[in-house]
Parts: structure tokens; C-alpha cells; sequence
């Protein structure tokens, strides 16, 4: 081997080793950078399911501070409260007022609904003489209304027999004067009867009765009655629109009819609901008659979400026990009577605990 061509073996190998040297550095370096790529996005992807969360989490407080379009609710600012009451006319024991109004005290109902009408102006006095001295309330007052009359004078008519009855229930301490809008068949086309009755007959006596101290409270009625006012959902807007003064009710007979939830029908009247019906689902008899029909308990769940504390009112008749020889109703004792509006205070007791 000669010079030159030791030279150029060398340089050979050189170059090889060299070679060889680069290409285990470069695989290093290539496995080095591939480790941080991988470490980087991994970070990266941390970073940007951090930064999705934290952005999840804003929207969703902005959502509720600015307008959740999904339901959310507001808890009351008192508790519900369960305020049983019967209709005058409903107490199952005879005798003067004292001693109707004695047993209601006696057997836990804390309120008492009035008839409306003539006998305002007849008994109110003698009435409110034996209401003096007890726990009781005086809830709402009950009677026919009318105001879908074509003729505008017979529409002022009916307004002018209401005025004076919100002038005594006033003075009673009423919660205020039950009032429907139209009856079976309206003469009005329902636009202009809503107009009128929102706009003329029912503000005048809202404004009269919020300055009595008193309510006109805008009651739904099943299709068989009228084909106007139906939801409760409705009678809170006709009395969001007439203002001061009016209220919505519920009766849970017409709406088991109607609407499509109990609870619903009372979260749309929310804290302006102002008095309730009750009464068995099935025949509109004593609440418990009609068996596992008779089951409140979402509706007594919508009460008590929005803070319900008026009167639950028993609107309803008493079952009788078939018929005598004659084909005449034979009716309950006095005693079964009792015995029935117990059971129904208890059942509604128990449903409301349970809701
Ligand atoms: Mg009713």
C-alpha cells in the first residue's frame, strides 16, 4: 500500500466513522424531538381542554346570570304553607254560623270561603260577628259573572252589580271577589272580549278592589262552562294586563280537565295566585271519593315552589247513597259528612307532606 492510497484508505474510513457518528446522533436527536413534540402536545392539549372547560364554566354562569332560556327556579321567600278551608256551604254541620264556624276551628281548617251575591248584603254582618275573636280567615268570595255581552251597557251593568260587593268584602278582609270572564256561549268574538274585559269591565273593579283592599280573582274554567278562560296560564296574563287588583286562581276540577300539569298551571301564575279549588277528580265530589284519581301531589308541588299561602278550598258536593223507592237521592248522615271531610283533610295533609 502506498502513500496515497493509505491516505485515501484513511480518509474512507474517516469519513465512514464520521458518517456512522452523525447518523446514532442524528437518531438521538430525532428521538429527543420527537419525545418533546409529544410533550408539547400533550401540553397544548391540556391547555386547550383547561382552556374549553374554563370557557364551558363562564358561559354557563353568564347563562344564568343573564337569562337561562331552560327552566330554573327561584326559591320562595317564605315557605308554602298549607291553609285548608271549606266553602260555607260545604261544612258538614248544621246550626247557625258560631257553630259551623266552631267546628272548622276544632277539625284544622284555617279558612272559610263566602258565597257572593245578595247574601253580601244580607248576612255580612251577622257573619262577621261570629268570625269575631277567631284564627280564622276569610278567603274568597264565589258567585256567577258575566262579561261577554255584545251590548256594552249590559257588559256596565254587570260591572255595576259587582261594584258594591267589593265595597263589603273590603270591609270583611276578603282575599277578593272570584270573577269568571264568559260563560257557555260569549256574544263577544274572543279578541274583542279579551280587550274588554282586560281593558274596561275587569280593571274598573280591579282598581275599585285594590282600593277596598281587596282582589278580583280571574277563575279558568273547564270547556263544558266556557270556551274563553280555560288555563291558568291565562288568567295569570289577563291579570298581569288588568294590573293592580287582580289575581289568577286555580280549581284543581276544571284544570284535571284543561291543563296539561298541575304544577305547571301554578308555576304560570307564580306568586300572583291567588286561591285555589279543590275537589275529587272523578265526580267533583269530596276530595278522596274517587279513589288513587284524587292524587294532588304535583300540583301541591307547583304550590309549594312558588310559596303558596292562600286557602285550598273545597268546591264540591257530597256523594249521596244511591236512590229510595222513590227515585230520590238518599243523603249522607251528618256524621258521614264528618266522617268525610276528615278523611279528605287528612288525605290532602298527607299528598301536601309528601309533594
Ligand atoms: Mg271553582
Amino acid at each position: 500500500m502506498n502513500r496515497r492510497e493509505f491516505l485515501a484508505g484513511g480518509a474512507a474510513l474517516g469519513a465512514a466513522a464520521a458518517c456512522a457518528q452523525t447518523d446514532t446522533e442524528r437518531e438521538r436527536e430525532r428521538e429527543e424531538q420527537r419525545k418533546q413534540l409529544t410533550a408539547l402536545q400533550e401540553e397544548l392539549r391540556r391547555a386547550r381542554e383547561g382552556r374549553m372547560q374554563e370557557e364551558l364554566r363562564r358561559a354557563r354562569e353568564e347563562r344564568m346570570i343573564v337569562g337561562d332560556p331552560s327552566p330554573h327556579f327561584v326559591p320562595p321567600a317564605k315557605p308554602a304553607e298549607l291553609n285548608l278551608c271549606l266553602q260555607l256551604w260545604v261544612i258538614p254541620v248544621g246550626g247557625d254560623y258560631n257553630a259551623k264556624l266552631d267546628w272548622l276551628e276544632k277539625n284544622g281548617f284555617s279558612s272559610v270561603e263566602i258565597p257572593s251575591g245578595d247574601w253580601l248584603f244580607k248576612e255580612a254582618d251577622k257573619f262577621m260577628a261570629a268570625m269575631r275573636g277567631r284564627k280564622l280567615k276569610l278567603s274568597a268570595a264565589c258567585g256567577p259573572s258575566d262579561f261577554s255581552f255584545a251590548d256594552k251597557a249590559r257588559r256596565d251593568k254587570e260591572v255595576d252589580r259587582l261594584m258594591p260587593m267589593l265595597d263589603v268584602l273590603g270591609k270583611m278582609g276578603s282575599t277578593g271577589l272570584i270573577v269568571c270572564p264568559a260563560r257557555r256561549r260569549p256574544e263577544l268574538p274572543f279578541e274583542e272580549l279579551r280587550a274588554s274585559f282586560v281593558e274596561d269591565t275587569a280593571r274598573r273593579l280591579a282598581q275599585r278592589a285594590a282600593e277596598c283592599g281587596t282582589n278580583i280573582i280571574l277563575e279558568p274554567l273547564c270547556r263544558g262552562e266556557t270556551p274563553f278562560l280555560k288555563l291558568v296560564a291565562d288568567a295569570a296574563s289577563m291579570a298581569r294586563d288588568i294590573g293592580r287588583g287582580a289575581k289568577p286562581m286555580g280549581d284543581f276540577w276544571h284544570m284535571s280537565k284543561e291543563e296539561t300539569s298541575f304544577c305547571g298551571a301554578f308555576l304560570s301564575a307564580g306568586e300572583n295566585l291567588g286561591h285555589v279549588h279543590i275537589a275529587s277528580l272523578r265526580s267533583r265530589k269530596i276530595p278522596g271519593v274517587d279513589g288513587e284519581a284524587d292524587n294532588y301531589i304535583d300540583g301541591f308541588r307547583g304550590l309549594k315552589m312558588i310559596g303558596y299561602r292562600g286557602a285550598i278550598s273545597f268546591e264540591c258536593g257530597y256523594p249521596t247513597k244511591g236512590k229510595d223507592a222513590n227515585g230520590k237521592d238518599i243523603h249522607l248522615s251528618e256524621q258521614e259528612k264528618v266522617d268525610l271531610i276528615i278523611k279528605a283533610r287528612d288525605l290532602i295533609k298527607k299528598q301536601w307532606a309528601e309533594a
